[in-house]
């Protein structure tokens, strides 16, 4: 028979973390699942400075660390593991993990958030948290002054850029066709930003300096004269969409068209006793604290649900 747990939480970003402080100040003893990006997005940040109660700043893979810390003061148990299959259909649920165990929980919570999607140049890579970014409202204060690109034709890239005109003296939309996905209202206002200029049908094909440790420029490729040329900039912003991690609930849980779990109102999903938090369900706010503000939801519903339960 594999173990029982009255909590399970999937995630160890801001909002599984915060369900976590909250089921086990109840005395819950939730099981965390750490996932494949332990600490969630946070853990990939530099300086968090707008997380409340932080005058100075906070670094992002402190504040994290600082949050498990507190959970497992309560009692929250830390496992590493990623969930491979789920089967909602029974109660209680079962779960299976990457490394093979199986276990069963009472109450579900998932906060395995959303993934940004990376153009996986190796530069890219190496350099994020050095002048590569997919969060404007993490990481524009940074920029001030600074020549900035962002990479990306939907409303996510012109919001995005709107918002780092704010600081940047002159923002780049670099996007790989002349057709783009964002909305009529979001392109037009990028459009009159009088600090914001377009480079269509252009691709990025790598972003130095990696030696130097810093972002200093971009090459470019025109798709169609495959043209190729290096344009200095400071600051690299990639906004071309993120991926929700729900992929062993696609077909159990309500997902919209672009897998994010849909819920059916405060922290419930379709199915009682499995509860959503954070960016797994919320392609709009995407911040630490609205995540941990779910996790805090999350956590109160599962609860109330395993005490009307009888558990
Ligand atoms: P999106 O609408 O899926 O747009 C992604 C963009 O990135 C597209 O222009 C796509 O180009 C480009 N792209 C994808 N992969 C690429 C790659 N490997 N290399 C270069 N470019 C790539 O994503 P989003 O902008 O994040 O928006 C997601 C959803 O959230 C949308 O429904 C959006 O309306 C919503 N949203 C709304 C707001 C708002 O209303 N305030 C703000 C942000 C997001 P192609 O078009 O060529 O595929």
């Amino acid at each position: 028979m594999s173990e029982l747990h009255k909590v399970v939480i999937l995630g160890s970003g801001c909002a599984g973390n915060t369900a976590a402080i909250y089921t086990a100040r109840a005395g819950l003893a939730p099981v965390v699942f750490e996932g494949h990006e332990p600490g969630g997005q946070l853990s990939i940040t530099t300086e968090v400075e707008n997380f409340p109660g932080f005058p100075e700043g906070v670094q992002g893979p402190e504040l994290i660390q600082k949050m498990k810390q507190q959970a497992e003061r309560f009692g929250a148990i830390y496992r590493p593991g990623r969930l491979v299959r789920a089967e909602l259909s029974q109660r209680p649920f079962v779960l299976e993990f990457d490394d093979g165990q199986q276990l069963q929980a009472r109450t579900l919570i998932i906060a395995t958030g959303a993934s940004a999607r990376w153009l996986n140049l190796p530069s890219e890579q190496k350099l994020i948290g050095h002048g590569v970014s997919s969060c404007a409202t993490c990481d524009g204060f940074f920029f001030r002054g600074k020549k900035i690109m962002v990479v990306g034709g939907g409303d996510s890239a012109m919001e995005e850029a709107n918002f780092l005109s704010r600081f940047g003296s002159e923002v780049t939309i670099v996007h790989r066709s002349e057709h783009f996905r964002a909305s009529k209202i979001m392109l037009e206002r990028a459009r009159k930003n009088p600090k914001i200029r377009f480079i269509t049908n252009t691709v990025v094909e790598d972003i130095y300096d990696v030696e130097k440790g810093y972002v200093t420029g971009v090459k470019l490729r025109n798709v169609l004269n495959h043209q190729t040329w290096v344009q200095d900039v400071d600051g690299f912003f990639v906004a071309i969409g993120h991926i929700p991690n729900t992929k062993p609930f696609a077909g159990q849980l309500d997902l919209d068209v672009d897998g994010y779990i849909v819920s059916h109102g405060g922290a419930k999903t379709n199915i009682a006793g499995v509860f959503h938090a954070g960016d797994v369900q919320d392609r709009i706010y995407r911040q630490a604290v609205t995540a941990a503000g779910a996790g805090c939801m999350a956590a109160i519903e599962a609860e109330r649900f395993l005490e009307a339960e009888g558990h």
